[in-house]
């Protein structure tokens, strides 16, 4: 074994007995979630990629994965990490002063407040740098007007990502600043939107001279962009997803105290407008138990497209874990970013139509009469949804044939003062 090798292991096995030793001092699923989560923070155990400054211990992801086994081994609960959360955790580390991160990310660990992102707008979803919601310092506040739309999660939100123009002689993407704002003051409205498969995960938000405290500027002046960049960067890489299980570590472990029943609870809202999330992936896992039970795969057309789907599938798996084995490596992201994203939308439609394959005209009903309990018809109503979300196919295309492939760029016509380019909404100027 070499050297390197081995004290890498070493580390690993005093890290692991370190948390296995704090955990068996200090976790008890008796206690008030809060408590608990207010004692992980302090501890460092509970984000320990973060920086030791702020409640971390600088841990490559090797070190991290052993401390969540630990976690898993023990059944105790770790920091909330579900929703927008970690993506304004993320760009606070970044960009933010101490005021803010010591206003922010402590409860945001906590779970104590819920985030969303204040991005999109009716005129601007895939040209983000478009946004024409404006905010104008006013003496010591910055006042906000404007509408923002797919916001997801803002229904429930104690503090929005904004993205807003504070210039309009510049070029756009110059004029562009980043807010954090109280999503709860009279001067922002949540409206939530239905969705053609039932849900409402969305809403839109208007903002009527709602107020944002000057200290509450992310960044510079205008540089709103650069940190917008940073969000995304984040949500492209799965920052906001949920901690993934340990292989069935801890399975077995009864859930039972008041720490338990209170992350239930927690999940239960927060997770509540990605339910659908699933079903908007196609359920792959589904396709084979249900074309045998059918019988449907005697079919050849049946059996051709789903091979085809499973190949396309496994493919992208794999992609995927290259780019993940890299990053752990500290590779900067590659183009398996926009890949990822393109073939996870092919995956999805493809899944949509071998699961119509399968069911024919069935397919179409929803409810407890449609096939496997409505969750087909919520399949094909759900999977437009991947090729909308954080970049479109489209966009995603672009990307790759402009940076990765180096072809020549798309003409533009924006490139002037944000006032003299056209716009498809008119701005309250
Ligand atoms: C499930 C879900 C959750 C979301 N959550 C959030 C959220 O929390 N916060 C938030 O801010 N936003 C959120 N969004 C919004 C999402 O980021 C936008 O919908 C997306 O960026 C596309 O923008 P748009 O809807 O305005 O479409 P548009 O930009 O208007 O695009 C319309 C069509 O034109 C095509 N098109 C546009 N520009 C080009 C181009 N240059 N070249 C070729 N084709 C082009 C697009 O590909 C698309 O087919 C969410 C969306 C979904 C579906």
């Amino acid at each position: 074994m070499s050297e390197s090798l081995e004290s890498a292991q070493l580390q690993e096995s005093s890290v692991r007995a370190d948390v296995s030793a704090w955990l068996e001092s200090n976790w008890n699923a008796d206690q008030g979630l809060i408590d608990w989560r207010n004692q992980l923070v302090d501890s460092g155990w509970g984000m320990p990629e973060w920086p030791a400054d702020w409640y971390g211990r600088d841990f490559s992801s090797s070190l991290v994965r052993a401390v969540e086994q630990e976690f898993a081994r023990k059944g105790a609960i770790g920091v909330a990490r579900s929703g927008i959360r970690l993506l304004a955790a993320a760009t606070l580390l970044e960009h933010g002063n101490t005021v803010h991160k010591e206003k922010f990310l402590r409860r945001i660990l906590t779970g104590e407040d819920a985030w969303c992102q204040l991005f999109s707008e009716p005129g601007s979803g895939s040209d983000l740098a478009g946004a024409t919601t404006r905010a104008d310092l006013d003496g010591d506040q910055w006042i906000v007007n404007g509408q923002k739309l797919w916001t997801t999660s803002a229904h429930h939100a104690d503090w929005g990502l904004l993205l807003a123009r504070t210039d309009w002689d510049v070029p756009k993407h110059e004029g562009l600043s980043y807010f954090v704002i109280d999503m709860c003051q009279p001067g922002v409205e949540v409206q939530p939107l239905a969705q053609m498969n039932g849900h409402a995960s969305f809403n839109q938000v208007f903002f009527s001279d709602a107020v944002v405290e000057r200290n509450h500027l992310i960044g510079e002046i205008g540089n709103g962009w650069k940190v917008a960049m940073t969000t995304l960067a984040h949500e492209r890489r799965g920052a906001d997803g949920l901690r993934s299980g340990h292989s069935g570590i801890g399975a077995d472990i009864e859930r039972v105290g008041r720490a338990y029943d209170e992350e239930r609870a927690e999940t239960k809202i927060v997770m509540e407008p990605y339910t659908w999330y699933p079903q908007r992936a196609g359920r792959v896992d589904l396709l084979v138990p249900r074309a045998l039970d059918s019988n449907r795969i005697e079919d050849p057309t049946v059996r051709q497209e789903l091979a085809k789907l499973l190949i396309l599938s496994s493919s992208a798996q794999w992609t995927a874990r290259r780019a993940r084995a890299g990053q752990q490596r500290g590779k900067p992201q590659g183009p398996e970013g926009s890949l990822g994203k393109l073939a996870a939308s092919h995956v999805a439609r493809a899944a949509a139509r071998v699961h119509t394959l399968i069911s024919g005209a069935d397919a179409m009903l929803a409810g407890a009469d449609g096939a496997e309990d409505g969750i087909v018809a919520e399949i094909l109503l759900s999977v437009p949804a991947v090729s909308i979300a954080g970049g479109t196919d489209e966009i995603q295309r672009n990307i790759i044939a402009e940076r990765v492939l180096q072809m020549p760029k798309e003409p533009r016509f924006d490139t002037g003062p944000f006032r003299d380019v056209p716009k498809n909404v008119s701005p309250r100027d």
